[in-house]
This record gives structure tokens, C-alpha cells and sequence, in this order.
């Protein structure tokens, strides 16, 4: 079971409880579920020495099958607790417990078990050449581990987003120190239970848990003797840290927000287009990076596709996240809500039609004390509004009609974020030339969501740098050392 009252962090191969706790808080209902340890700066310190330690020791000597075996074993032990799992997400999320079971958990063991598979299969680069004095000589490149990888996680997909970075960092031979968020301390710390079954060597995955400024956060992203910082959140949070890994010239990956944008052709299949912007829009409470928050409609089916999108989101179900009926479970946190309920407030002020939604749902029950708002569909601002250009990461979506190809492709490139966007045509070249058009590190053609784990995964601007996924990730947790032997 999870253990609710008390969340320990987990360094050097220990569990280790502090003095220094907080509150972990139901967004249901706003109860206090459970009290979690905060790392200060001396244990943030233990634990990158654990980790330097351990990247010196026997991890470091580890073949990949062995890292491979390993990986798939922690894979083994998520599936073993998959129920704790899909638990541990939803209490601290409240997202619908369908949605962990479908795409959370099963994800979390697939980052371990892809990148398993990956680095068993790698091959290695050679290249044969000719010396300047004609001799011939071979060139090898080697790929040795950075060494200790700081990994900073949000809240908004923990186990998936955590896995993401812990599986390939440690495949490629890393220790790490994981900081998962404040928010979501649960299915992080019953991945340390899974990896102490496992058998990971002492200080190989370390957890700190506690917030992010002058916290548990900073201590890790500015210590001096880690060697990486791989991070998934806001694209603020990111210039901080990018500040604090110039010093040292730490390697950085950093995964970002998005104002992502699809676009709705005339010629799109009808149904699969509306059930596609519903399911981009809503997934998680709109709380996904990949959420379209605006969705740019032909104008000849926007009254139409608008109508149908109203009725579909009307009829969402909020409520429990325990009920299998439910669509929407509450936001994160009051805070969140509070500001998705500021940009309902400033659409207003904007002057945007609410076609949907704009407020908070009335439950009548203990629910009226969680993070709840209704799902929104805007309409009618300006591409200059800050509702328009602005990460909500809420339920909501702005519809907008449009004329011609070359305008929507100009308006969807008008952000300074970069992540993802959906196009929905049933026109081939059309749906390829307006993709090849967008600046974004994803695009999807009548689909969502879908991803192949060995493509690479990242967005331009705002929304982060670098890829991970597959050998990217690979590329990104190694040091390249290439060998050149006269033979
Ligand atoms: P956030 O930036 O507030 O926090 C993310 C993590 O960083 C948390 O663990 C937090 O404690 C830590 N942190 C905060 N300030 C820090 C600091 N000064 N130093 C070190 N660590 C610090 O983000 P969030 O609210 O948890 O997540 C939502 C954001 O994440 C959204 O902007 C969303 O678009 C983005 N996101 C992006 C992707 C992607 O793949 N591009 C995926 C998921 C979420």
C-alpha cells in the first residue's frame, strides 16, 4: 500500500526521515492525505556523494546486460505493485483512476523496459580512415556515463515523467538524485521501494523530496558535484536552472511548457477531429504539456465543429477520481486553480465568449473543498489576448475560424513556445506540408498523444532544449569519447 502518513526520502541506500516535513494534500477535498520529508542542503549533499560514490563502485563496472537485467527487474517490480501504483497516482493527483491504470503506470514500466531493450540492442560507431601519411587507422566511439544526473519532475504526470529520465540515465550508467515535486511525492517514493527490491546498488537512485526555490530543489540544480540537470516543467522554472547549471557548464535537458495549437481542416473526418481536440484539450484536466489550448477551425465547419465540441464538453463528467465514469478529476492544487480561475477571470476581462464553462463546478459535497473548475471553451479573442499566447494548463481551450492554409500555419507559429500541435485533414499532402511548415518538436496528423518512445521528444523556444527518447536520450546521458587506432 502506499504509505500515506509518512513519505521518506531515500539516499545512499537508506531510508532516511527528517525533521523538516509537508503536507501532502488531497485535491479532492483539500485534506491533509499524508506528511512528507524534506531533504535540507546536508542530505541534498549525501545523496550526490552517495551517487558520485556508487558511479565510482561497482556501478560503474556494470556490463549493459547486467544494467539491462536491472532495468527490467525495476520493470518487474512496478507491475508487481501496478495497483499501489495507479493508488499513489491518483491520491496525489486526482486524476481519473482509469486514466493510471491505461496510460500512467503502464508507461512508467514501458521507460524502463524500452530503454532496456534499447541499450542491449545499441551498436557501437566505427569508421576506418586514412592517416595523413597513408596509413590506415580505425576510429571507435565510446560511450561513457556523465556521472551523477540531477532529475527535477513535475507534477502533472509523476511516475511517466519521472521514468522518463530515471530509466535511460541509469541505462546509460549514471547514479542519479531525483527531486520530484512537491506536489506528487507518492509514486516516487514507491519507485525507491521498487528499486531497493530490485537490488540497484546503494546510492545508484537517490530521492530528495521537498519544494523547488531556496529548497530541495535548488540545492540539487546548484550543487557543484553533480554533472547533469535533466528537467521537466515551467519554462521560468527552466531559465532559473539553466542559470544555475552555467556555472560548472552542466549538461542540461530541459523539457518546457507549450501554447500548443491544432488546426482543423474542412476536409477532416468530423467525428474523429472532435473527438480528437476533446481528448487534446481535456486529457488530465488540460494539465499535459501536449494540451491544445488553441484549436484553429476552417471556417466553413467552425460553427458546426464548435456546436458538436460545446455539446462533448458539456457533458463531461467531473467528480471522483475513483469513479470509472468520470472524465475530469480536480486540478493539482489550489494554488493551480487559483490561476487557471485567474485566466477564466482575465478572458473575461479580454473580452472572450465563453462557450463553455468559466467557472467552478457545485457538488454540494466535500468536493466543493477540492481543486475543481469546469472545463472552458473560449472564443472570440484576438491572437494578441494573453489568454491566446499565455501556458494555462487548465481545461480550456480558445476556438478560433480561419481562411487559408498559409494563415492558420502563420498563426499557429505566432508563440514563443514550440512544442507540439495537431493537424486534423484527411488531404495527405496538405496534412505533410503544413507539418514540414510548423516549429514545433512534435506534430500529430489526425491522432494525439501517440508516441513511439524511440522518437525524439522535445520543443523549440519556450518549450525546452534538446531531445530525449530512444538514442537521444542515450546521446544526451553519455559522455561521446572517440578512440583512433593506427593499425
Ligand atoms: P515547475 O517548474 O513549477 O516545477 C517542476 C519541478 O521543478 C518541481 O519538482 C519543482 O519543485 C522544481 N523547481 C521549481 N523551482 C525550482 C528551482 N528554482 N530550482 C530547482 N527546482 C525547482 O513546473 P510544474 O508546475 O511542476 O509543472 C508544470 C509545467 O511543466 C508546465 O509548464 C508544463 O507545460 C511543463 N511540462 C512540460 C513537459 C514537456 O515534456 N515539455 C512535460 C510535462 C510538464
Amino acid at each position: 500500500m502506499v504509505k500515506k502518513s509518512l513519505l521518506r526520502c531515500f539516499v545512499d541506500g537508506q531510508w532516511i526521515t527528517t525533521k523538516q516535513r509537508f503536507s501532502n494534500i488531497n485535491p479532492v477535498n483539500g485534506e491533509i492525505a499524508g506528511q512528507v520529508c524534506e531533504a535540507d542542503a546536508a542530505l541534498v549533499d549525501r545523496a550526490v556523494q552517495a551517487a558520485r560514490a556508487a558511479q565510482r563502485g561497482p556501478w560503474g563496472s556494470l556490463s549493459t546486460a547486467e544494467r539491462a537485467a536491472l532495468l527490467h527487474r525495476i520493470a518487474d517490480g512496478i507491475e508487481q505493485r501496478f495497483e499501489d501504483f495507479v493508488a499513489a497516482e491518483v491520491l496525489d493527483t486526482g486524476r481519473p483512476v482509469q486514466q493510471a491504470r491505461t496510460l500512467d503506470v503502464p508507461r512508467g514500466i514501458a521507460n524502463f523496459r524500452s530503454f532496456a531493450n534499447l541499450i542491449a540492442t545499441a551498436s557501437s560507431e566505427m569508421y576506418d580512415s586514412t592517416a595523413a601519411d597513408g596509413g590506415r587507422v580505425i576510429n571507435y566511439v565510446n560511450r561513457k556515463p556523465l556521472g551523477t544526473v540531477a532529475v527535477i519532475s513535475p507534477w502533472n504526470l509523476p511516475l511517466l515523467l519521472l521514468t522518463w529520465k530515471v530509466a535511460p540515465a541509469l541505462a546509460m550508467g549514471n547514479c542519479v538524485v531525483a527531486k520530484p515535486s512537491e506536489e506528487t511525492p507518492s509514486s516516487a517514493t514507491l519507485l525507491a521501494e521498487v528499486m531497493q527490491k530490485a537490488g540497484v546498488p546503494h546510492g545508484v537512485f537517490n530521492l530528495v523530496h521537498g519544494h523547488g526555490p531556496a529548497a530541495a530543489g535548488e540545492f540539487l540544480t546548484t550543487h557543484p558535484d553533480i554533472d547533469a540537470i535533466t528537467f521537466t516543467g515551467e519554462s521560468r522554472t527552466g531559465t532559473t536552472i539553466m542559470k544555475a547549471a552555467a556555472e560548472g557548464v552542466k549538461d542540461v535537458s530541459f523539457e518546457l511548457g507549450g501554447k500548443n495549437a491544432a488546426v482543423v481542416f474542412a476536409d477532416a473526418d468530423f467525428d474523429a477531429a472532435v473527438a480528437g481536440v476533446m481528448q487534446s484539450s481535456f486529457t488530465n484536466a488540460g494539465q499535459v504539456c501536449l494540451c491544445s489550448e488553441r484549436v484553429y477551425i476552417e471556417r466553413p465547419l467552425y460553427a458546426r465543429f464548435v456546436a458538436e465540441l460545446q455539446r462533448r464538453c458539456d457533458k463531461l463528467v467531473l467528480g471522483y477520481p475513483k469513479d470509472p465514469d468520470v472524465d475530469m478529476g480536480p486540478l493539482i492544487s489550489h494554488e493551480h486553480r487559483d490561476k487557471v480561475l485567474s485566466y477564466y477571470e482575465l478572458a473575461r476581462d479580454e473580452g472572450a465568449t465563453f462557450i463553455s464553462g468559466g467557472g467552478v463546478p457545485d457538488f454540494g459535497d466535500e468536493r466543493d473543498r477540492g481543486a475543481y473548475v469546469q472545463p472552458t471553451i473560449l472564443a472570440g479573442l484576438p491572437d494578441t489576448a494573453r489568454c491566446v499566447r499565455e501556458e494555462i494548463f487548465g481545461p480550456v481551450c480558445h476556438v478560433s475560424p480561419f481562411d487559408t492554409e498559409q494563415e492558420v500555419i502563420a498563426r499557429m507559429n505566432d508563440s514563443p513556445y514550440g512544442l507540439a500541435a495537431c493537424i486534423w485533414s484527411t488531404h495527405l499532402s496538405r496534412a505533410h506540408r503544413v507539418a514540414a511548415s510548423l516549429n514545433t518538436g512534435i506534430v500529430w496528423v489526425n491522432t494525439w498523444f501517440t508516441r513511439d518512445l524511440r522518437t525524439p521528444f522535445g520543443g523549440s523556444g519556450l518549450s525546452g532544449i534538446g531531445r530525449e527518447g530512444g538514442r537521444y536520450s542515450l546521446d544526451f546521458y553519455s559522455e561521446l569519447s572517440t578512440v583512433c587506432v593506427r593499425i
